[in-house]
């Protein structure tokens, strides 16, 4: 099968199974070669970067507890975020879903009397597809960043929350530079050369259109500022050439005070870049007086299906990445599998909890079984999201959801599972299966171990051995024991004492 085969996202239909979906990326060796040199380089120089302070479990810790106080109050800290964007010029629309974002954002540049967007690197607006939503009303958007320049030329889907072409080597870039920019016929594949090209492209569409398209890392209720984190500079340029501004947020950006921002400040540059500091913080509170950057600033509040996940006690904490892409770099599922395989505009471990609880378990049941529950996302994560237990949590909801169906419950493994529980119930009736199954097994063990099992259950040992049922149980070793007749063991003989 070709990659074409992957279905295009967002979605809120249901998408290939993951597991079908990363046996193509596993047949592809160049894929395996990036990913696998990109997350070993960057997994080793984050170690590095936290290493250097003393205080990194301290500000996890209060990472954790900002994000989790705010959830807790979102609704009172949305509505002081909004009141203070209103006071400093901003205007704030509420949307409840991707469509209703989408609009809003068309109708606002169409009201410019414009036809193209720039667009600052933004996970949010590849959630609701904002760019394809734009295309449809004739409005073309711009991406700036340039690995998200790189994946709108090829036409292809971001393989990662941070470095979305990490999938593709410089060798491939340059091809595709050509093919696609003007002037690139001598291109060589050196870094700088690359980032030449892009940015002699972009900087006339920086000088020439007239509205930004953003994402938010964080916004503060306190004051209505507006945070971007950025490595490129890009995202500075559309925050202060074009005449109007529209940042799209969801509504779990938000922290509380402007103070906040020194734990995240710390957490994140060297969570996801390594980086003591990213290169380029912009903070914007609404209209500068000076009619320094933008004309009109508007913020799209956003939930698309937060606020239900909100509702879900175990699965909320999802909401509280900060989208380092740590988890991403460890991960030994995705290091292989590469993101495309995940069929979801967030991939990894953090796409595994966040996406099924967006579009629901029925659209993306197989992403919580895209790990091998190994934990290492969960020691890596700077606000400490314990992504395992989320995963357990969201496999239960899985099983449950298929249950409702009378195909689920007469699938195989639900019958197999139901009659487990009532042989673990009672433990006669274990005792009884020990005993049929130490007899049925004797036509599959060989060398001491199964290595093969027959029919549905031969899945379960195409990857591993199973031991066999012992020739003896400990209980039936016990009882035997217990069944012997004592025998009292011999006294030393009595030494006689004489006067
Ligand atoms: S889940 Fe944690 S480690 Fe993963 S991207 Fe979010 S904040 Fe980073």
């Amino acid at each position: 099968m070709s990659r074409e085969g992957v279905p295009p996202l967002p979605t809120k239909q249901p998408a290939m199974a993951f597991q079908d979906a990363a046996k193509l990326s596993l047949a592809d060796s160049q894929l395996r070669f990036n990913m696998g040199k990109a997350t070993t380089t960057i997994r080793g120089k984050r170690v590095k970067a936290v290493q250097e302070l003393p205080d990194w479990e301290a500000l996890r810790e209060a990472g954790r507890a900002i994000k989790e106080r705010t959830l807790r109050h979102l609704d009172k800290y949305l509505i002081q975020f909004e009141e203070s964007v209103t006071r400093v010029g901003g205007k704030v629309h509420w949307a409840a879903d991707g469509d209703d974002a989408n609009r809003i954002v068309a109708d606002l540049v169409k009201a410019q009397g414009a036809r193209e967007v720039v667009k600052i690197k933004s996970l949010t607006t590849d959630e609701i597809g904002l760019n394809e939503a734009l295309a449809h009303q004739g409005i073309t958007a711009h991406e700036t960043d340039l690995a998200e320049l790189i994946i709108q030329l090829a036409d292809e889907r971001s393989s990662h929350i941070l470095v979305p072409a990490i999938h593709k080597s410089r060798a491939e870039i340059r091809e595709l530079f050509r093919r696609t920019l003007e002037n690139t016929q001598d291109l060589s594949d050196d870094p700088k050369a690359l980032a030449a090209a892009a940015r002699a492209h972009l900087r006339k569409k920086f000088l020439t259109v007239p509205v930004a398209v953003s994402g938010v890392n964080f916004g503060v209720a306190e004051t209505g500022t507006v945070c971007i984190v950025e490595s490129e500079g890009n995202g500075r340029m559309c925050l202060t050439l074009p005449r109007v501004l529209i940042s799209v947020m969801g509504i779990e950006k938000l922290i509380p005070t402007w103070r906040d921002m020194e734990v995240y400040l710390q957490l994140l540059p060297r969570s996801s870049t390594a980086e003591r500091m990213n290169p380029y913080t912009s903070f914007w509170t609404g209209l500068a007086p000076a009619g320094d950057g933008p004309d009109e600033f508007h913020l799209i509040l956003l939930d698309d299906g937060r606020s239900r996940v909100l509702a879900d006690r175990e699965g909320r904490q999802a909401l509280n990445c900060i989208r380092c892409s740590a988890c991403l770099n460890i991960c030994p599922v995705y290091e292989r599998t590469g993101g495309h395989a995940y069929n979801s505009v967030y991939p990894g471990p953090i796409g595994a909890i966040l996406t099924p609880q967006l579009v629901g378990v029925e659209n993306a049941g197989s992403l919580p079984y895209a790990s091998s529950l190994c934990g290492a996302c969960y020691e890596v994560c700077p606000v400490k999201i314990n992504i395992p237990e989320v995963l357990v949590h969201l496999r239960g909801k899985v099983v449950r959801h298929k249950q409702e169906s009378l195909l689920g419950r007469l699938a195989p493994e639900n019958l197999a599972m139901k009659a487990l529980a009532k042989v673990f119930a009672s433990p006669r009736r274990y005792a009884a299966m020990q005993k049929i199954g130490r007899q049925g097994q004797k036509l599959v063990v060989k060398r001491g171990v199964i290595d093969r099992l027959p029919g549905y259950l031969g899945g379960w040992t195409s990857v591993r051995d199973v031991y066999p049922v012992a020739p003896q149980t400990f209980r039936e070793w016990w009882t035997q024991r217990e069944r012997q007749p004592k025998v009292e063991p011999k006294q030393p003989p009595r030494e006689e004492t004489r006067p």
